[in-house]
């Protein structure tokens, strides 16, 4: 398969600076809004805080590809002598959980690094952060060239796994019988 360069945009977390405060997931939610900015619904975020702030614990997690199943095995981490749970680190859409998933549709979520025309800087969670907690990077990589799945098919994906092919089929033809009576 052909090689080709590929910018790869990422955001560093330092959990150390994170206090919670979740300014990232309304700037998140307000963008992706529509019409844009129209609205702040923090279920809406494609970046999620998971807080425990009673052991201190502050994650920032942003929201990564959508699974049709969940994993078998949950893990524990201990940092700093810090005990951080089962899914807190992971970025997956997935079945047993309610984030990154819009609250309406239940279509999945994904952080788009804020892709905007004309382009941000800065993704916005990373520019209304003012603790520093989110870092932006950029950096080439060799890659080999893939075909991805694009946004529709991955959310009609999302939509048979939840209602199933029947459904969907019989949702379409009443919705192309509506539009041609
Ligand atoms: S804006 Fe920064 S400090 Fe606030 S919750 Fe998000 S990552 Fe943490
Ligand atoms: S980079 Fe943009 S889309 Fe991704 S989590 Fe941050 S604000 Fe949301």
């Amino acid at each position: 398969m052909a090689k080709v360069k590929k910018k790869i945009k990422s955001i560093k977390i330092d959990l150390d600076k994170c206090n919670g405060c979740r300014a990232c997931e309304v700037i998140c939610s307000a963008f992706h809004a529509s019409p844009k900015y129209s609205g702040a619904n923090p279920g809406r975020a494609r970046i999620r805080m998971i807080r425990d702030p009673l052991r201190d614990v502050y994650v920032p997690v942003y929201a990564g590809e959508y699974t049709p199943a969940e994993c078998m095995g949950r893990d524990k981490y201990v940092i700093d002598g810090k005990e951080y749970d089962e899914c807190g680190f992971c970025r997956a859409s997935c079945p047993s959980r309610d984030a990154f998933k819009d609250p309406d549709s239940g279509l999945p979520l994904k952080c788009d690094m804020c892709e905007d025309d004309p382009p941000q800087e800065k993704p916005l969670c990373v520019q209304w952060c003012l603790n520093d907690a989110l870092i932006y990077e950029e950096r080439e990589e060799e890659v080999e060239e893939e075909e991805s799945p694009e946004a529709l098919e991955v959310g009609v994906k999302a939509l048979t796994d939840k209602f199933g092919l029947d459904q969907i089929m019989d949702a379409v033809a009443r919705m192309s019988m509506s539009k041609k009576g």
